[in-house]
């Protein structure tokens, strides 16, 4: 018989912005979400895969008093929308709303929010995979125990040269991220 632990399934843990949408810097209002290319195919590209794809993304906007948690839901909504269009769809999504002040579990590279996920979705960080445009996804993924790939878009350029600890995989983009994930899967390491 099969041990609980043996059924829990990895998921690959999407940052928001700068990863899948534009980052314009404090994002909060739906018309001005713009998609990256190819990162709606690559999402869908994981659903066929039936592999859970969960975003984790900081809002300290909220705790600065710059947006509400419904101006946050409002792009969430609206993301979710443009990518049903594209046929791709997202299994949950978590984000921090403190500041980065707070003392809270959540903000990355805490790993709050992929602990929460883990135990809502019945997810192996251990077997998971980070995306992010930022050193902060990439050291979430590593203090999560979970494989991390840094895309170019967003932030990735300058983030890149100031990596504490370098990313398993360097991607130019989500479609790229994708790809290495479904490779490195299949080779079974
Ligand atoms: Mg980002
Ligand atoms: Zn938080």
């Amino acid at each position: 018989m099969e041990s609980s632990a043996n059924i829990r399934k990895l998921a690959v843990f999407l940052d928001r912005d700068g990863t899948i949408n534009e980052d314009p810097g404090y994002l909060y209002k739906p018309d001005e979400l713009v998609m990256i290319g190819g990162a709606a195919k690559a999402i869908k590209e994981l659903n066929a895969a039936s592999i859970k794809v969960i975003i984790v993304s900081n809002q300290s906007g909220v705790g600065r008093g710059y947006f509400t948690d419904a101006d946050v839901e409002a792009v969430n909504e609206k993301l979710m929308r443009l990518l049903a269009v594209e046929g791709a769809s997202i299994d949950a999504i978590y984000y921090c709303n403190h500041h980065p002040d707070t003392a809270c579990q959540c903000r990355k590279p805490n790993t709050g929010m992929m602990e929460q996920a883990s135990l809502e979705h019945g997810i192996d960080i251990t077997r998971s995979y980070v995306v992010g445009d930022k050193g902060s996804d990439v050291e979430l993924a590593k203090q999560a125990g979970a494989k991390s790939v840094l895309v170019l878009t967003g932030k990735g350029g300058s983030e890149l040269k100031t990596l504490k600890r370098p990313a398993d995989c360097v991607a130019k983009d989500l479609s790229e991220a994708v790809a290495w994930i479904l490779k490195d899967l299949k080779a079974g390491r």
